[in-house]
């Protein structure tokens, strides 16, 4: 699943293509992958609207449209974005076809269909429940050691459920959460609320690392995550621990275990992590 470093690849290729440009036609092949508002308002909506700016937030794409209006994707598991010749033939499962003021096409492709394609204000959409209250980007300067261990310690549940829940950190998913736990020598299944300041300063440094070494590698493809070009991202060849079950841990030489956790694969090193 696309994690904030591929969401966050997927903004900068096409922001350079897409702000300005006003949509003058929207196809929506596969009407049900737009959860709100209704499909025939979601149309009408982005129809001839500009887009001002592209902006990630989370796992989240951002498009800020005229009015104050956005139009939110999230690529679920297997959504991708590109920018096609209108006259090009359509790849299977294109659920939703962008026609730009350029001549160009923006093209929604979902296999799974587990990704989801939003319009309204932003309050309105907080309001309809139609996207989460996230926490804070943790790629952000001001996203500090002080409030990372407030938030470990404001509920008892592992560590990895902390990571992934959207609330507590916007843009950790599996891949992240499992290489920031390493790169920060401490166990994903040991509570949230028991790490000390000192591991919480690590984590909080882990995670920048591995994000922002994953936006600089345009991302991990480890499944069908693809950038705005249709390119493979590099970091899946750099990743320390996610997908490396059994293998050699690169510290310390053990195979490094592989247990379920939060319903997730969870792979960490028994004597490097704490
Ligand atoms: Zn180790």
């Amino acid at each position: 699943m696309p994690e904030l470093p591929e969401v966050e690849t997927v903004a900068a290729g096409l922001r350079p293509h897409l702000v300005g440009r006003r949509i003058v036609r929207v196809d929506l092949r596969f009407p049900t992958i737009v959860r709100h508002p209704e499909p025939e308002q979601f149309v009408d909506g982005v129809t001839g609207r500009v887009v001002e700016a592209l902006t990630r937030r989370g796992k989240y794409l951002l498009f800020h449209l005229t009015d104050g209006y956005l139009m939110v994707i999230h690529l679920g598991m297997t959504g991708h974005l590109q920018l096609f010749e209108p006259d090009s033939d359509f790849a299977p499962h294109v659920h939703a076809a962008f026609l730009l003021d350029d001549g160009k096409q923006l093209r929604y492709r979902d296999v799974r269909r587990f990704g989801r394609l939003l319009f309204g204000t932003e309050d309105e959409l907080l309001a309809h429940r139609a996207i989460p209250r996230l926490g804070p980007e943790p790629i952000d300067d001001a996203f500090t050691a002080t409030d990372l261990y407030r938030r470990l310690h404001a509920r008892r549940a592992p560590l990895k459920a902390l990571l992934l829940d959207q609330a507590v950190v916007a843009g950790v998913g599996n891949i992240y959460a499992d290489e920031s736990c390493f790169r920060a020598r401490v166990r994903p299944d040991r509570p949230g609320s028991s790490l000390s300041r000192p591991a919480v300063r690590r984590l909080r440094e882990a995670l920048q690392e591995s994000l922002t070494t994953a936006i600089a590698n345009r991302g991990s493809s480890v499944d069908s995550y693809r950038d705005a070009f249709g390119e493979r991202g590099s970091q899946q060849e750099r990743l320390l621990v996610y997908g490396r079950g059994g293998q050699p841990c690169a510290t310390c030489g053990r195979p490094l275990s592989t247990i379920r956790l939060a319903g997730r694969t969870t792979v960490f090193c028994r004597r490097c992590q704490r």
